[in-house]
C-alpha cells in the first residue's frame, strides 16, 4: 500500500509546484533523452530524423525542439502491420517486453496500433492518478466506470490509476446503461467515470427507465474524458446541475497518454501534465510555435517518458490556447483555456466563417427547453453552404415550438454569426453514443 497524505492538494507536491525554470530544465532533460532513444532504437524514428538532417545532439534548447518533425497519425498507420508485426519499426523495444495492446478508435480511418511495456503502463497510471488526486478523488472514494472496457486505452489506465491512489474501483464493464445506474445505487459510488455524452445519457434513462433521480444518487464527482464537454460550460452545469456532482474534464489520446486535466479549483481550463509532457501550440496559419496567450493554435505533443512506441512531436489536430491567468490551485504548469476547443479536423469554413462544431453545443445545452443530443449537418444547396440542426425537444404545441426555434436561432447567430435550418425530434429520439459521439457532419467534404 502506498502511503498517502489525503489532505495534501497534489499526487507529487515536488513535480506538480516545481519553478517554471526547474520544469522547463526538467523537460529539455527528458525530452533529449526521449529524442535519443527513439534515434537509436527505431529505424522509423532514426530515418525521419536523418531525412530532417537532424541528430539528437543539435536540441540544446526547449527552442531547438522545433526543429524536430513532427510525427502525423498517418505517418504511424504508414509503418504499422510490418515487422515487428503489428507495430513496425516504430517499435523501440523488443516485442517480448510489450505488455499491452491498444488501438485508436478509427474514427478518423485505419486504426493505430498502440504498444505498451509495463514501465508504460506503470507511467499511465502515474498520469492519472495525478489528475485524479487533483479532481479530489481520495481512498474513501468508491469509483463506478460505467464503460465497456476493450481494445482501446479508454478508461483502462483510469481503472489502475484509481486502485493505485486507494480508491475503491468498481467495474461496471458489461453491464447495460439500468444495471450500470442499478450497481451505483447498490454499492453506492461517490465518483465515476464517462465521457459526457454517456453522463448525460445516463441521467435519462435513469430518470426515465428507473425512476431514479441521478441527484439522489451518491456520485459527488465526475471526470469527463474523451470527448470534449465537461469545459463547455453549459454542459458541465447541464452535467452538474443533474448528477449534483462536481464535473472535471480531462484530455488524452491513445497515441500521447493522458496529458491534461482540470483540478479542483476549476479555473476555466486545462492543466497540461508538464513533468511528463511537452506541449507546444502550432499556428494554424504560419506553423509557427505561439509562446503567448490569446491565439489558438494546434497542439503538438511529446509524451517524454514513454519507451515502447514513444510519442515525440505528435500532431495531435486539438486546437488549444495558453490561458493568461494562473489557476489558484499552486500547479505551476501551463493552462489551456476552455481545454480542447477544438479539432483541426473539424473546424471548418461555413460561408466564409469559421466554424466549432463545440459553440454550437455551447448554444443546444444552455437552454433548457432543449434535450441533450443534437446533430449538426453541413451541405451544400444551390452552391450555398447551408447548416440543419437538428434538436430534441419536450413539447409539441406550434406555438412554442416557433417560439424556442426563435431563441435558438438568435442564440446561434449570436455566438457563430451562421445561420441554421432548425429541425425539431422528440426527447430521446436522436442517436446516443457511449464513446466519440458522431454530432458533426460536413457533407461537403465527400465531394
Ligand atoms: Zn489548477
Amino acid at each position: 500500500m502506498i502511503f498517502v497524505n489525503k489532505s495534501i492538494p497534489y499526487w507529487n507536491p515536488y513535480l506538480e509546484t516545481l519553478s517554471r525554470e526547474d520544469l522547463e530544465e526538467l523537460q529539455l532533460r527528458k525530452f533529449q533523452r526521449i529524442l535519443d532513444w527513439t534515434y537509436k532504437q527505431s529505424k522509423f524514428h532514426r530515418t525521419l530524423y536523418q531525412n530532417a538532417g537532424l541528430v539528437p545532439h543539435d536540441i540544446k534548447s526547449l527552442d531547438d525542439v522545433r526543429l524536430v518533425p513532427k510525427v502525423e497519425k498517418s505517418m504511424m498507420r504508414d509503418v504499422q502491420r510490418k515487422e515487428p508485426f503489428p507495430y513496425g519499426d516504430a517499435l523501440c523495444v523488443p516485442l517480448d517486453e510489450v505488455t499491452e495492446f491498444r488501438q485508436t478508435s478509427g474514427t478518423t480511418g485505419q486504426p493505430v496500433y498502440q504498444a505498451d511495456t509495463w514501465q508504460d503502463w506503470e507511467w499511465w497510471a502515474e498520469c492519472w492518478a495525478t489528475l485524479l488526486w487533483a479532481q479530489g478523488y481520495r481512498p474513501d472514494d468508491r469509483v463506478f466506470l460505467p464503460f465497456g472496457y476493450n481494445v482501446f486505452v479508454a478508461f483502462w489506465a483510469a481503472h489502475y490509476a484509481s486502485e493505485k491512489i486507494g480508491c475503491e474501483t468498481v467495474p461496471g464493464g458489461i453491464l447495460d446503461t439500468q444495471a450500470r445506474i442499478l450497481k451505483m445505487q447498490e454499492v453506492g459510488a461517490t465518483a465515476m467515470m464517462a465521457t459526457p455524452t454517456y453522463v448525460l445519457g445516463m441521467a435519462d434513462t435513469a430518470v426515465n427507465k428507473l425512476g431514479i433521480d441521478p441527484a439522489q444518487l451518491h456520485i459527488n464527482k465526475i471526470t469527463c474524458a474523451g470527448e470534449p464537454g465537461a469545459l463547455i460550460l453549459s454542459t458541465k452545469k447541464r452535467i452538474e446541475e443533474l448528477w449534483k456532482a462536481k464535473v472535471f474534464d480531462h484530455s488524452g489520446a491513445t497515441e500521447i497518454g493522458a496529458w491534461g486535466f482540470e483540478c479542483a479549483s476549476q479555473s476555466g481550463g486545462l492543466h497540461v501534465n508538464e513533468a511528463m509532457f511537452l506541449a507546444e501550440i502550432e499556428d494554424l496559419d504560419t506553423g509557427q510555435i505561439i509562446t503567448e496567450p490569446g491565439k489558438p493554435g494546434k497542439l503538438v505533443i511529446t509524451a517524454l517518458d514513454r519507451i515502447a512506441q514513444p510519442c515525440v512531436r505528435f500532431d495531435s489536430k486539438d486546437i488549444v490556447e495558453l490561458d493568461s491567468c494562473q489557476c489558484n490551485c499552486g500547479r505551476t504548469y501551463k493552462l489551456f483555456k476552455g481545454g480542447v476547443i477544438g479539432r483541426a479536423d473539424d473546424i471548418t469554413k461555413v460561408k466564409g466563417v469559421l466554424l466549432a462544431p463545440s459553440a454550437i453545443e455551447g448554444v443546444v445545452r444552455s437552454m433548457p427547453e432543449l434535450g441533450n443530443e443534437y446533430e449538426v449537418t453541413v451541405d451544400k444547396r444551390k452552391d450555398i453552404d447551408h447548416i440543419s440542426l437538428k434538436v430534441e425537444v419536450g413539447v409539441s404545441s406550434e406555438g412554442e415550438l416557433r417560439r424556442i426555434e426563435g431563441k435558438l436561432k438568435t442564440e446561434l447567430r449570436l455566438k457563430t454569426n451562421l445561420g441554421y435550418d432548425i429541425q425539431f425530434f422528440q426527447l430521446g429520439t436522436l442517436p446516443r453514443y457511449e464513446v466519440k459521439a458522431k454530432r458533426f457532419k460536413d457533407l461537403r467534404k465527400k465531394g
